[in-house]
């Protein structure tokens, strides 16, 4: 048995020039942060993972110097413990996952269940484009191979977001499936606006079904269950959402109350791949979806891509992009090769073992930095 022996959190900042304009950040956002959690074994061996700031998890880092790295339940009891007191420790979690696999020379999504090492990537696009350059980006979507595509809701009127939808259907017909993120869930710490009431989700719900879309997402804030659960009795579209919540008890009331038909917990922001491989068989079991938010750097969508195909497989799953501002070399730039889909939009994972991604070193020392903020 190998034990750990130290972990190394770092933060890197990748400057963006043109800045990038989230269409869920009212500050477009003029730097990438990344945090790198590196986990050693006395054999010299290392795991990565990445996703959240880890800011205090020094303090907590002792409770897993000289244990076991395959003890891998033992540790994510002790990260949700840690959790419950400070911030999203879950990047330790895939990290310890990369660890285990490199010990027993497997891929994670063997280890999580081996249902498969493919899966079909839909393009999550993330810039508010007025309607003609939409169009544009859907017509490139399919040239890409893509099976569907991510808008994003949120100009300043709901009319214009509606005629983007509208616009591109007319223009792609049915070569593409559509969905739509209202992105009402959470939001920035300085973004102050309401969410959306269950009325006006009804409305624009009632739209988009008319326009053919796959899935409605995050309609209503991540908390309104009674909301979700009426949303869903009144209209006929895919309702999704669950991508930042936390805690296993709040999803088994969101299976429970109906809330959702797609359920989007991504493995580096909660529950780790230990329990979110966990979380998918019962969302599966309930005959819903279950595909990951992956919406950050590539160790996220590589460890999210691993545990969905490794354990109940999806429709698709997702894949931030939307160049020039959103490419995938800005998405990976912590990797030493971008992690990129086929030409009809499938991504197939590898044999290596653990993520089977590795660390552009050079690249990190460059971006070394003491903070993990967007500008
Ligand atoms: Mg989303």
């Amino acid at each position: 048995m190998s034990v750990i022996t130290r972990i190394d959190i770092t933060h890197h900042q990748l400057p963006l020039d043109p800045a990038f304009p989230a269409s869920w950040d009212p500050q477009p956002r003029t730097k990438f942060p990344a945090t790198i959690v590196r986990v050693h074994d006395d054999e010299g061996r290392q795991g990565i993972g990445s996703g959240d700031a880890m800011y205090g998890f020094a303090d907590y880092q002792r409770y897993f110097i000289g244990q076991d790295p395959l003890d891998l339940e033992r540790h994510a009891t002790v990260l949700a413990n840690i959790e419950f007191h400070a911030g999203r420790p879950w990047p330790m979690d895939v990290a310890l996952w990369d660890l285990a696999g490199k010990i027993r020379d497997e891929p994670i999504w063997k280890m999580v269940g081996g249902r498969g090492n493919r899966i079909r990537a839909y393009a999550s696009s993330g810039v508010h484009r007025p309607v003609a350059e939409m169009v544009e980006v859907a017509r490139r979507t399919i040239a890409l191979g893509f099976p569907a595509l991510k808008v994003r809701f949120g100009r300043p009127s709901i009319e214009v977001d509606l005629a983007v939808i509208k616009a591109v259907r007319d223009a792609v017909g049915d070569q593409l499936e559509l969905m739509v993120d209202c992105n009402q869930g959470w939001r920035m710490p300085w973004d102050t606006q309401h969410p959306w009431t269950v009325d006006h989700a009804t409305d624009v719900a009632r739209q988009l079904h008319t326009e053919n879309v796959y899935w409605m997402e995050e309609p209503l804030h991540r908390g309104d269950y009674d909301g979700m659960t009426e949303l869903r009795k009144r209209v006929g579209i895919r309702i999704a959402g669950g991508e930042l919540t936390r805690e296993p008890y709040e999803f088994r009331e969101l299976l429970d109350r109906e809330c959702f038909d797609v359920f989007q917990p991504d493995c580096v922001c909660a529950m780790g791949i230990s329990g979110l491989r966990k979380l998918a068989t019962e969302v599966a079991r309930a005959g819903k979806i279950f595909t990951p938010h992956t919406w950050g750097n590539g160790i996220g969508v590589m460890a999210n891509l691993h545990l969905t195909a490794g354990t109940v497989g999806a429709p698709f799953v997702e894949f931030p992009f939307d160049p020039p501002e959103w490419s995938t070399a800005r998405r990976d730039y912590i990797l030493r090769d971008t992690i990129e889909a086929d030409g009809d939009g499938w991504i197939t994972l590898s044999d290596r073992p653990g993520l089977g991604v590795e660390l552009d070193e050079g690249v990190l020392s460059a971006t070394l930095t003491g903070r993990a903020t967007f500008a």
